[in-house]
């Protein structure tokens, strides 16, 4: 990346809708849009942050009529000069005006540079540049709830209040370490109610919340399993609201996994079907298909062991090994109420619903029971923010480093030692905003980003 370049991208979908944008920045974002841009109003004085209606030119004549606009630094995104070309949205004419941009003098961004180049300018921290991907990348209403506060700043705010307390216990430790050189007689209660006070619990609050919250960030992986026909492919389509699996009265139809996307109360929800499991698998595939059940019992947040209601067969429960079931992260579906109740008096540390794929009773109580175990919540409401996996690893090498400070006060260890602990988890909290994070991650995060970001 050269800081001084003049970027161009094409920042929409291209040939996918009906207008395009193309993106400058860089000092020579102006000049670019001049050489390419004739607007139908005369005058030499380009208004800032006003749209103006024009005709794109390139060496061979007209490309398109198109609107423009340039963001003089530093009020744009990046905070350098930007400008901006509304055209029309063929892939052809837009790939066109994008190439006499970089005829003009521009060079082409690389992914995620214009976000990159707002975060070295100070426009966004890293947590709100990482929300700008995740705006994009959002496909239900909680996770764009949480990447436009993100983006609006609060997570950062709570993570630099945090990191302002810190600091603070830092400063206040180091003063008294300078007062009294030796070390010895330096009091460290002040030090020790600061972090349980202070820093601790609201450290706790953003933990805690990036494990409460991760269903709403990430979405819900849903695995259905169980014995061959009790019922698990007329679940999948009857929880999706449509027929995607084989249904047959035949056993083994699923071989190979079945996966679906749908929203569920604003919330991302992977469903996915599995082959059946049992005792004696039949063949070769469906030795490979209750292979692959079992790794998507493993990645499932949450597994819906579907069993059918009027059998009493204790077959299916053998075969799934019970503990590959953690009761913490199984649901019991007694399917096939239609046709029979589930037997009765059997103990089970298993949260239980009975319904019927096939006329849908209960249905939505099994909806409501699902979103109720992995939320916590009978309407699912995600926390105020929510850190990412990548801020949670954070947050926990800052709990490790506050914890080792606390247990230096407490085994009296030389005052030093609690000084250089507070400086790491400083430094460890500085890796959400940004404040502290290498180059290499750096590049690492903003490649993620797609083109024209
Ligand atoms: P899978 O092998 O577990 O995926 O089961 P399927 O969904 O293929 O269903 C096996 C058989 O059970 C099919 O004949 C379905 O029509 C039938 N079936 C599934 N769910 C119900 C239900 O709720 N009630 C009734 N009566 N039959 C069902």
């Amino acid at each position: 990346m050269n800081p001084i370049s003049t970027i161009a991208a094409i920042a929409t979908a291209p040939g996918a809708g009906a207008i395009s944008i193309i993106r400058l920045s860089g000092p020579k974002a102006l000049p670019v849009l001049k050489c390419l841009f004739r607007p139908h109003s005369r005058s030499e004085f380009w208004p800032p942050r006003r749209l103006r209606q024009g005709l794109i030119q390139n060496q061979l004549g007209l490309l398109d009529e198109a609107l423009a606009v340039w963001f003089p630094a530093p009020h744009s995104f990046t905070g350098e000069d930007c400008a901006e070309i509304q055209g029309h949205g063929g892939a052809a004419v837009t790939a066109l005006v994008l190439e006499a941009a970089l005829q003009a003098g521009a060079v082409l961004a690389e992914p995620g540079e214009f976000t990159r180049r707002a975060f070295m300018n100070g426009r966004l921290d890293l947590a709100q540049a990482e929300a700008v991907a995740d705006l994009v990348a959002a496909q239900s209403a909680a996770e764009t709830t949480l990447a436009a506060r993100q983006l609006a700043g609060k997570l950062s705010t709570r993570v630099n209040k945090l990191s302002q307390k810190i600091f603070s216990a830092l400063v206040a430790l180091t003063a008294e370490l300078d007062f009294n050189e030796e070390g010895t007689g330096v009091d460290l209660t002040d030090l020790s109610r600061r972090i349980t006070e202070e820093i601790q619990p609201p450290l706790a609050d953003l933990l805690a919340a990036s494990l409460t919250g991760h269903p709403f960030r990430y979405g819900l992986r849903l695995a259905l399993v169980g014995a061959p026909n009790v019922g698990k492919s007329s679940l999948f389509n009857a929880l999706a609201g449509q027929n995607r699996a084989l249904v047959s009265s035949l056993a083994g139809t699923t071989r190979d996994y079945l996966t679906i996307d749908t929203i569920w109360e604003g919330l991302r929800i992977e469903l996915c079907d599995t082959a059946g499991l049992s005792i004696a698998p039949t063949d070769e595939l469906d030795v490979l298909g209750q292979q692959l059940t079992r790794e998507r019992l493993q990645a499932a947040n949450l597994i819906l062991w579907v069993r059918e209601a009027g059998s009493e067969s204790s077959l299916d429960f053998e075969a799934l090994n019970l503990a590959q079931l953690p009761p913490e992260r199984t649901l019991i579906v007694w399917n096939k109420l239609d046709l029979a109740a589930p037997p009765a008096g059997r103990p089970s540390n298993r949260p239980e619903v009975a319904v019927s794929a096939t006329t849908g009773l209960n249905l939505p109580e099994l909806k409501t029971t699902i979103l109720k175990l992995a939320t916590g919540q009978i309407i699912p409401d995600p926390p105020e923010v929510v850190p990412s996996l990548r801020h949670r690893a954070a947050l926990t090498q800052t709990d490790t480093y506050i914890k080792a400070t606390l247990a230096a006060i407490t085994t009296g260890q030389p005052p030093d030692i609690c000084a250089l602990e507070l400086r790491s988890a400083l430094d460890a909290l500085g890796l959400i905003c940004g404040r502290t994070t290498a180059d290499d991650l750096l590049n690492e995060i903003f490649s993620r980003f797609c083109l024209g970001k």
